[in-house]
């Protein structure tokens, strides 16, 4: 089986890229360019992961979190995935309630690997 990851971006370059290295991985891709987006996506597909930038229109990543959380999606791992570099930061979003941090721009050689870590081991094949 393969994992379907939901990758929420509004940077079209940043979703292509992030697209195109984890469908060559191996992994079913969905995509959403904003969070109101993201949710309905989330709620229709029932991702194994959620890759969430932070700084969206519309609803934040912060938000866009929250309200998937209270729409009932409590158990699939949400990583937030963003440019913020600093240490406080991360710690910031882990608080927030993520599940992870990936930093921008991502590695394109480590990148499955570190969303595979995510993964629930059921689905990480
Ligand atoms: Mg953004």
């Amino acid at each position: 089986m393969r994992a379907r990851i939901l990758v929420i971006e509004d940077n079209a370059k940043n979703l292509k890229l992030v697209h195109d290295v984890l469908e060559y991985a191996g992994y079913e891709v969905v995509e959403a360019r904003t969070g109101e987006e993201g949710i309905e996506a989330a709620l229709r597909c029932a991702p194994d992961l959620v890759l969430m930038d932070l700084q969206l229109p519309g609803i934040d990543g912060n938000e866009t979190l929250r309200q998937l959380r209270e729409a009932g999606q409590r158990d699939v791992p949400v990583v937030a995935v963003t440019a913020f570099a600093m240490h406080a930061d991360r710690e910031r979003v882990l608080a927030e309630g993520f599940d992870g941090y990936l930093e921008k721009p991502i590695s394109v050689r480590a990148f499955p690997g570190q969303v595979r870590d995510f993964l629930h081991p059921e689905v990480a094949t």
